[in-house]
């Protein structure tokens, strides 16, 4: 596989002067993802879950990319992450969604809202890929209303008890820990963030999702609470206030989807291009043949697309980070992450589907890179926040507040 990021990193250097560290990790990055991509292929092939890109992953120690140093992690900031994300995405999103759950849903919202006992428990052992982390918002019947969620806690002595299930849960059936959100029973005091042991009693894996349309390496389950008890220091976030947790993860997640997303379509010019060359049809490189051509000018522009308005997205990230009390900026990267998704996610659907084409019948199989890109890429206008949903935020960050259409 041919890596991009060097590409990535020569643009943006007209944005961002990237520290030896940096260019470090990105190297780092490199080394790694060529690494789980021998496995990735083998398990996507028989849809089952890639363990040895986990050890890879930590052998190269690039879980803890954005995790502070004393958590045991690099301390880069989120360009550099959504770099990595980038690379990953590179080879579908498969190893992404982990990396995605574990990273950027998981550690980094233990980091942003943790205590210290949370932290040394949770967030050192997930930064080193000891502990892998899932984060269980959505139910059966509450997705892009998270608010409508069922799932309960109720306060009992020094512990909360939890009833309920969550669905569609990455890393749901691997996970050591979760970041659970449920509501107060008899909805006293709104809904609240909890981390859970999943080795606890009354945690159940009560199906894993075999049949999907894509990701076949990356775990997704349904769960189960059942008097789950959860000592009183396991809550995460002030109690009534775990839609703000929720969507402080769901801003980074966002950031790093694009990203993963903007590794699709380098995925997919990369294949377009090798195919392009190698095929002959009526004499010559299918290449030659002009619309061939549109199709990878297509997925170029795409690329340019996709890339700008999610760096930019990264690089605001990274300024908010530095400024957490500034609301303005919070809400600038609110809209910013929802418009690099938004623009991102589609043109990588459209991107491997012009790969697709240019690959003709091999294309239409797993077999080829095109066709795994094309399968990977559809989730990525579900989950995190549909389509549908970041079209609001925009529309309602444009009309104002006044005409906010979701809550
Ligand atoms: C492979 C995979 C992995 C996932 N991993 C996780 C995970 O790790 N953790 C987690 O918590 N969740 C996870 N999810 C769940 C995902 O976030 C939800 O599927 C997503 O938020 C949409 O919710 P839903 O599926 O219930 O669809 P629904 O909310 O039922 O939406 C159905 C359709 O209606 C549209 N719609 C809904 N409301 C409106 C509205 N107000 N206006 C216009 N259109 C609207 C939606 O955009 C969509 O097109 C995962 C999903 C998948 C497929």
């Amino acid at each position: 596989m041919e890596a991009l990021l060097n590409q990535a990193i020569t643009d943006l250097k007209a944005l961002h002067s990237f520290t030896d560290n940096e260019l470090g990790i990105l190297d780092m990055v490199d080394k790694a993802a060529e690494e789980i991509a021998v496995p990735e292929l083998e398990h996507y092939l028989k849809h089952e879950l890639n363990r040895e890109g986990i050890e890879i992953a930590k052998k190269f120690g690039i879980i803890g990319i954005p995790i502070a140093k004393e958590y045991g992690g690099l301390a880069a900031g989120t360009l550099i992450t959504s770099l990595t994300m980038e690379r990953l995405g590179q080879m579908g999103m498969g190893f992404g969604t982990f990396y995605d759950v574990q990273v950027l849903l998981g550690a980094l919202t233990i980091q942003r809202w943790g205590t210290e006992m949370q932290k040394q428990k949770y967030l050192k052992p997930a930064a080193k890929g000891d502990k892998i982390l899932a984060f269980g918002l959505t139910e059966p019947e509450a997705g892009s209303d998270p608010a409508s969620m069922k799932t309960t806690y109720e306060a009992q002595g020094d512990k909360f008890v939890i009833n309920g299930s969550k669905y569609l849960i990455s890393n749901g059936s691997i996970a050591d820990a979760m970041i659970l959100f449920a509501r107060s029973k008899g909805d006293k005091s709104g809904i609240s963030a909890f981390i859970i042991d999943t080795k606890s009693p009354g945690f159940s894996v009560s199906m894993r999702l075999e049949e999907k349309i894509g990701l076949f390496t990356s775990d997704t389950a349904m769960l189960e609470f059942n008097e789950l008890e959860v000592p009183k220091a396991n809550l995460l976030g002030e109690l009534g206030k775990g839609m703000r947790v929720a969507y402080s993860a769901l801003l980074n997640g966002r950031i790093g989807i694009a990203s993963g997303c903007i590794g699709i379509i380098d995925g997919s010019l990369n294949a377009a291009i090798e195919r392009a060359r190698e095929r002959k049809q009526f004499g010559k490189p299918i290449g030659r043949h002009q619309l061939i051509q549109r199709h990878i000018a297509e997925i170029r522009q795409n690329l340019e697309m996709a890339r700008w308005p999610t760096y930019f997205a990264a690089i605001r990230k990274d300024a908010y980070e530095k400024d957490l009390s500034n609301q303005a900026l919070l809400k600038e990267i609110d809209l910013q992450s929802a418009l690099a998704k938004k623009i991102a996610s589609r043109l990588a659907f459209e991107s491997a589907d012009h790969a697709v084409q240019v690959f003709g019948g091999f294309g239409y199989s797993l077999l080829s890179p095109a066709g795994r890109l094309f399968c990977d890429s559809r989730v990525t206008r579900i989950y995190e926040g549909t389509d549908e949903v970041q079209e609001l935020k925009i529309a309602s960050s444009v009309l104002g507040d006044d005409f906010r259409a979701f809550d």
